[in-house]
């Protein structure tokens, strides 16, 4: 069974521009044929490089827009979290984030009832090495251990996350689908590969964060192997990361 199959969807993001940036293959696909809900732990900080037309307004707001703008291209809904201890840049506490996942996940799933439901998210290298995916991998760890317990009401949710890939082969660009297809039929670990060859698609879907779309994230896109495979797989029963014991 694949994300494919289940009911409602939720991307678990550090950033608005993560789901572009590295997630565009899986959500393409995913938000077609289901409902997607995108939940972003923070609003991607203060920093206020937004466009002139938008200097007048609150950084936070404008990233906090164009998230929603975001989500609607893709047909899904989304979240911003705002709390003051998941602020953008160092290492998450991995508790703060489960709590604070759970909290919009379960809002999440509440008003779609009764449904088979599955959560996406980074893995623990974060795809680029971010220290706050890789925190958000871990809180989502834990969460995954906690839906292990009948009582918990995320049992029977099904955890996936995005196999980040090694630096030498990030930039592969359209190449990383053959290779990405190649690779998953010798390596034996059961996963979902999600691919996309629509560039230009991938291009205005991260142009739509006006803040965030400067040179270097544009050829990141066009040359990112993300842009083109996704390869998610399910988190099967983790043994708890150790610095995740606080
Ligand atoms: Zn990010």
């Amino acid at each position: 069974m694949t994300p494919t199959y289940e009911d409602v969807v939720i991307l678990v993001i550090a950033h608005p521009d993560d789901e572009s940036m590295f997630f565009f293959p899986t959500l393409a696909r995913l938000s077609a044929e289901r409902p997607v809900h995108i939940l972003c732990l923070s609003d991607g900080g203060y920093d206020g490089c937004g466009p002139a037309r938008d200097r007048a307004a609150e950084p936070w707001l404008v990233r906090r827009r164009e998230m929603y703008s975001a989500a609607m291209r893709f047909g899904a809904t989304a979240s911003v979290v705002e709390d003051p201890r998941l602020q953008d840049g160092g290492e998450w506490d991995a508790c703060v984030v489960a709590e604070v996942a759970r909290r919009g996940i379960e809002a999440s799933f509440a008003v779609r009832g009764s449904c088979r439901r599955c959560v996406v998210t980074f893995d623990e290298r974060g795809a680029s090495g971010h220290k706050n995916h890789a925190s958000t991998s871990r809180g989502l760890v834990l969460l995954r251990l906690a839906s292990e317990s009948q009582a918990d009401s995320l049992f029977g949710t099904r955890f996936f996350e995005l196999e980040s890939t090694p630096f030498t082969s990030r930039f592969l660009g359209m190449l990383a689908v053959p290779v990405g297809l190649v690779r998953s039929r010798v390596d034996p670990q059961p996963s979902v590969l999600y691919a996309n060859l629509d560039v230009i698609t991938a291009f205005r879907a991260l142009a739509v964060h006006e803040t965030q779309f400067v040179w270097f994230r544009k050829l990141f896109l066009v040359f990112s192997s993300y842009t083109f495979l996704n390869r998610l797989i399910e988190i099967q029963r983790p043994i708890m990361p150790i610095h995740s014991l606080r």
